[in-house]
């Protein structure tokens, strides 16, 4: 598996006042504690001056119909993510729908209590609740300036259209007006500022992904470098102990590459050293194979679940392309081999990894002592 294919999820991308999973989250996670305050202020206005004594079915009828909307609210909190799994366009319509349906009927009580012919100090306490609470939704929906916007209208427009309307405190009707356009225009600026933030979040993701990404791969030839094989080693070994696997190490050594580059240079023998890598990834294309640069021409190849036959045979494979690869460099075609060691073990105790490396690593010498240009599989009770 080549790192191309690895780190593909990585650029997704970001638009702004998408409404995601995210976002509702935020929503939900910064307005639903308002509700225990909407259920202690609706109790509080009602008995303002004994209030509901002189409107008893208004003061029912306001007063089941908040606690409801509250109880549903706080419970589908709690449900979100369970209702999510399955009926997420029912989740999200549910929650949206319950918004609005506070605020419309505090909206309806505000404007009854408003227009009412005596009371003043309920009315007083009405107006100063109903800013307040409507102030901490419009901040708490400021992820979506749209239920910031519909929030606050559905809230605060019955009230002043009936004061317009009955021509009773016209001037107030006039500052709940302003109040309206002052609230909208907190949403605003709060939405840009939310996701100005939500960006550099996403944007810092990317580069912290892309960091790591480079720190894990090797600039010449783009295949993992040695620090990550090291870590996927340690992964892949205690995954194959686990599942009783055979977890296999192939180590690549190319021949004769010094001479490449004391002949025709140094430029000649990094061309080669990417476009032999290319092979590599190409053969072991495995969702599983690991390819990593070892080091300067040494290569090392991790695989697991396939069994040392399979093994010896992607190993003579890429053997057999090496040595009728060529490579074009200006008027020259440069040729050449890589010997092979390979080692193989269903990993039991950890003391046993740094064997399984070793002995691939002797296995390769005896392929270069051997003649190079060859594959060998450790073996035992080979002592050569
Ligand atoms: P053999 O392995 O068959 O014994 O012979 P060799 O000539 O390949 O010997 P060795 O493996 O010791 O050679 C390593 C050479 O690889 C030394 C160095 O010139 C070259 N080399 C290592 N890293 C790079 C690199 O990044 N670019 C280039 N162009 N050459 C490199
Ligand atoms: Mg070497
Ligand atoms: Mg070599």
């Amino acid at each position: 598996m080549g790192p191309d294919r690895f780190f593909k999820g990585i650029g997704m991308a970001f638009k702004r006042h998408q409404i995601n999973r995210r976002v509702i989250d935020d929503l939900k996670n910064r307005s639903t504690i308002g509700m225990y305050f909407y259920m202690a202020v609706t109790i509080g206005v009602l008995c303002v001056d004994g209030f509901y004594k002189r409107h008893v079915l208004f003061s029912t009828v306001f007063l089941i119909l908040m606690l409801l909307i509250a109880v549903f609210r706080i419970s589908h909190y709690y449900l979100f993510d369970k209702m999510d799994k399955k009926y997420s366009r029912l989740n999200y319509g549910a929650f949206f729908t319950s918004v609005y349906a506070t605020s419309l009927t505090w909206g309806m009580g505000f404007a009854y209590f408003m227009v009412q012919p005596e009371e003043l100090s309920s009315k007083i306490i009405m107006l100063a609740s109903t800013v307040g609470l409507n102030s901490g939704g419009v901040v708490a929906f400021i992820p979506s300036w749209r239920t910031s916007a519909l929030y606050t209208v559905i809230m605060l427009m019955p009230a002043a259209v009936m004061m317009f309307y009955l021509g009773v405190y016209v001037t107030l009707g006039f500052l709940i007006i302003l109040f309206i356009i002052y609230m909208m225009m907190i949403a605003f600026r709060g939405n840009r500022e939310y996701w100005d933030a939500l960006e550099n979040e996403h944007l810092l993701k990317l580069k912290s992904d892309e960091i790591e990404r480079i720190s894990r791969v090797d600039v010449l030839t783009g295949l993992y470098n040695r620090r990550y094989f090291d870590e996927i080693f340690n992964i892949e070994w205690k995954s194959a102990g686990r599942n009783n696997t055979l977890l296999i190490i192939i180590i690549a050594d190319i021949d004769y590459f010094k001479p490449i580059n004391d002949i025709y240079g140094h430029l000649a023998g990094d061309a080669y050293l990417k476009k032999i890598s290319e092979l590599f990834a190409a053969t072991f294309k495995r969702q599983t194979d690991f390819v990593a640069r070892y080091g300067g021409e040494e290569f090392v190849f991790l695989l697991n679940d396939i069994d040392k036959d399979a093994a010896i045979a992607l190993a003579e494979e890429v053997r057999y392309k090496t040595e009728n690869m060529t490579l074009s460099h200006y008027n020259h075609r440069i040729q050449a081999t890589i010997s092979m060691g390979i080692s193989a073990c269903i990993p039991q105790t950890d003391d046993q990894k740094d064997h399984l490396f070793e002995k691939a690593d002797k296995a390769l010498y005896q392929a270069k002592n051997r003649g190079r240009n060859r594959v060998v599989f450790y073996d035992d009770g080979d002592k050569e």
